[in-house]
């Protein structure tokens, strides 16, 4: 509402300080209170931003998965990237698939059932992988969902990260609905096991009734991100701002 009535150009810490530190320090006061761990806070190792959408935010994170990945095995390997969700994953994935140049049938959404609650096996995943592999085909970018927006599943985080971490995956958590829930002390289980996580988002217009548009976007190793997303406009630099880059370019 602040940011709305000041009418506050944000674009970095040049064109607005005070907007910049005032972010960074909202957004590590969301992780003390969902208790999240050191390496997604500003005052621990890494940190965050305040986004539109969700949609915005993960555009973002898949692409610096894409980037990560490609500088690897080559930019021609593109059409061999595949993402995993599950049947209960929001849409966004598909529309940010498409944005940032993943084919669509390169999107593996994980059938779900009723007897395990409509959340994402870890079991399923790892054979869907290694089948995938087995085509050829490079796994990069796993999807796990904290309250699904049609039943609230909260696919399971700690096992999950697991099996990605054995692929060299990047597990991007989507708690845009529920996800404000963990604050509370007997909900904060089910974000148990974020440390494995990459990244994670949680819409504040929803359950913390702010108004729209407000996603908060927390990241492991922004670098990865600033690399991907990372502009160098000529009229957006000064000294201060390289100061401030370099502060937070951990
Ligand atoms: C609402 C919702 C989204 C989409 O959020 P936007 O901010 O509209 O992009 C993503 N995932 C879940 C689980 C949601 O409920």
């Amino acid at each position: 509402m602040l940011t709305t009535c000041f009418n506050v150009v944000g674009f970095n810490w040049m064109a607005s300080p005070a907007a910049t530190e005032l972010e960074t320090i909202v957004m590590d006061w969301l992780g003390d209170m969902l208790k999240l761990p050191n390496s997604f806070l500003f005052s621990g190792t890494d940190g965050g931003v305040l986004h539109g959408s969700t949609h915005e935010s993960v555009v973002c994170t898949m692409a610096s998965a894409r980037d990560q990945i490609l500088s690897r095995i080559g930019e021609e390997n593109i059409g061999k990237l595949v993402a995993y969700g599950s049947d209960q994953t929001h849409s966004v994935i598909q529309k940010v698939s498409q944005i940032v140049g993943i084919p669509s049938k390169n999107f593996r959404a994980i059938e779900t059932t009723i007897s395990s609650s409509f959340t994402l096996s870890p079991e399923t995943l790892r054979l869907t992988v290694c089948s995938d592999m087995e085509a050829g085909l490079v796994p990069f970018y796993l999807w796990a969902t904290v309250g699904t927006t049609a039943t609230t599943a909260a696919d399971p985080l700690g096992p999950l990260c697991n099996v990605a971490k054995d692929y060299g995956m990047w597990v991007h958590v989507d708690a845009a609905y529920a996800g404000s829930a963990c604050i509370c002390p007997e909900f904060r289980q089910y974000i148990d096991g974020i440390e494995g996580a990459n990244s994670f988002t949680l819409n504040a217009q929803k359950w913390f009734f702010t108004a729209l548009d407000c996603c908060r976007l927390w990241v492991k190793n922004p670098s990865a991100l600033t690399k991907s997303m990372s502009t160098d406009l000529e009229v957006l630099r000064n000294k201060a701002s390289e100061w401030w880059t370099s502060k937070i370019g951990k």
